[in-house]
């Protein structure tokens, strides 16, 4: 079940909407699972329960005493907490009491084998249990990798990647008004794991980091003139966001306003026409009351409209 789960989210992951691969890092969902396989693993180790102890005489006593073939006839006597298995073969009760302090000398003696005789659960089923799930989960990650590095970001050859870079660079100093450096961040260490941003910038610097999904959506759009909407809208977005921070801009709200006004500039001069780039920040306007859900610095303030106060050209009543 856990794994029909993996197998279908990882799918979902590769083949579904970009909303998904920028909401949830992947790598979690295999350490998630990871730690689930171990987990059933150690409980399935430690749930070895001894078998219930068998609380008729044992064969071994049985023989001993000649009752082997009469296990039928016990007769079972109780005293207090403790219970007694007499072999009866119709004797008197002096007899029967006779019997009875036999067999409780002999429960005396013999009460630590029936303990270490416990059989153990066979340890093989939940090995294997286990190392079909580190298959599955490393065969997973194989089609996962292979799959990223020919569709992704890191499928762009290196050269071209870093004429991208540039360009990206380029288009945010002119917003910034200073030169400013834009990095695509292959390895995640600024962006996507911890931040949970698609972009990270210190303000008033002169670098930002943007997320490889980020950075292939705008490499298509600028390269080769492709458009996938609302992921095209949101990485010139985010493009111009981390270039307002890098020109001083730090309260969220404000800096996303200006970003969605310069983003038709900036698509535009990616490629875009100004209708479509005009209509792509609109629509970045109307869902930024749904995305700064729960993160209510993103939310821009009310001053972001036309003629307000963050509203950039007053002389223009288009807004953005
Ligand atoms: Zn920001």
């Amino acid at each position: 079940m856990l794994r029909v789960a993996l197998v279908l989210f990882v799918f979902a992951w590769i083949f579904g909407p970009r909303e998904l691969r920028s909401a949830v890092p992947v790598w979690i969902v295999f350490l998630i699972a990871l730690g689930l396989e171990v987990h059933f693993f150690a409980g399935a180790l430690r749930r070895t329960p001894p078998p219930l102890p068998d609380r008729r005489p044992q064969t071994v006593d049985r023989e001993r005493y000649g009752y082997a073939e009469e296990a039928g006839d016990l007769l079972l006597v109780r005293e207090g907490d403790e219970e007694l298995w007499i072999p009866y073969s119709g004797e008197r009760d002096d007899e029967v009491d006779v019997l009875i302090a036999t067999m409780r000398e002999q429960l005396d003696d013999d009460a630590p084998v029936t303990a270490t005789s416990a059989e153990r659960r066979p340890l093989w089923p939940a090995v294997r249990r286990f190392l079909t799930g580190l298959g599955v989960i490393a065969v997973l990650a194989l089609v996962l990798w292979f799959v990223e590095g020919r569709t992704g970001w890191d499928s762009v050859d290196g050269d071209t990647r870093a004429e991208a870079v540039a360009r990206f660079s380029d288009e945010a100093s002119r917003i910034a008004e200073k030169p400013v450096t834009i990095r695509c961040d292959e390895s995640r260490d600024y962006v996507g794991l911890v931040q949970h941003a698609d972009g990270v910038a210190a303000v008033g610097g002169d670098r930002a980091y943007l997320t490889p999904e980020r950075c292939h959506d705008l490499y298509r759009l600028a390269f080769d003139g492709e458009v996938t909407s609302s992921q095209t809208a949101r990485a010139l977005a985010v493009l111009a966001h981390e270039a307002w921070h890098l020109r001083g801009v730090s309260d969220e709200g404000t800096t996303e306003c200006y970003a969605l006004q310069s983003g038709v500039t900036l698509g535009q001069r990616l490629g875009l026409s100004e209708g479509t780039a005009r209509q792509m920040m609109r629509q970045q306007l109307t869902e930024n009351a749904l995305r700064a859900r729960g993160a209510f610095e993103y939310l821009v303030p009310p001053e972001c409209r036309d003629g307000g106060r963050l509203d950039l050209d007053r002389g223009d009543t288009r807004f953005p």
